[in-house]
């Protein structure tokens, strides 16, 4: 099996202090992502960044309620210092929960071979669990450290969590 680590919407917007859709658990798994993925570059495990990169009308912020977050090309949308993917690092840009629906993420890992996508980053109920579902049903396997996934309320991330393991056969590393 060949591994990859997906490190998932870990941008400004969701992270700082302060960010128009910050989800302060961010801030908590933060040094523990940081180690993961210095781990996955020492082992030459590919890392994928995927990256809300909204247009400024985007519908997630009328008909969803979110506000205004992550609009391409603005500080917002930046990947946080901390996890800053390096030059060669793929960056796949998403304008949904989805980080299939429109990207390039199945070609870039069909090029790569990868079959084992490690999840990471947040919201552990929104993107984390639509894109395990879509990972799944494509036929990776799937694995989810909860100590590198934040939730904006713990009781839904660990209602996702659970609906991972229990119902898509996620691999919950607790
Ligand atoms: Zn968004």
């Amino acid at each position: 099996m060949k591994e990859a680590l997906l490190i998932i919407d870990m941008l400004n917007d969701f992270v700082l202090t302060g960010a128009p859709l910050e989800v302060p658990a961010t801030r908590t798994i933060l040094p523990t992502l940081k180690s993961r993925l210095e781990a996955a570059r020492a082992k030459g495990v590919p890392v994928i960044y995927i990256c809300d990169a909204h247009r400024p009308d985007d519908p997630e912020f009328s008909r969803m309620g979110w506000p205004p977050h992550a609009v391409k090309g603005t500080p917002g949308a930046r990947v946080v210092a901390e996890l800053a993917p390096l030059e060669t690092d793929p960056v796949v840009e998403k304008s949904s929960y989805s980080g299939f629906h429109h990207t390039g993420l199945e070609g870039i890992l069909q090029a790569l071979g990868i079959d084992r996508l490690v999840l990471t980053g947040v919201v552990t109920n929104i993107c984390i669990l639509y894109i395990a579902y879509e990972a799944v049903i494509r036929g990776y396997q799937v694995i989810v450290p909860a100590d590198s996934v934040a939730p904006l309320d713990p009781a839904d991330g660990a209602f996702a969590l659970r609906q991972m393991e229990q119902v898509l056969g996620v691999e919950v590393m607790r």
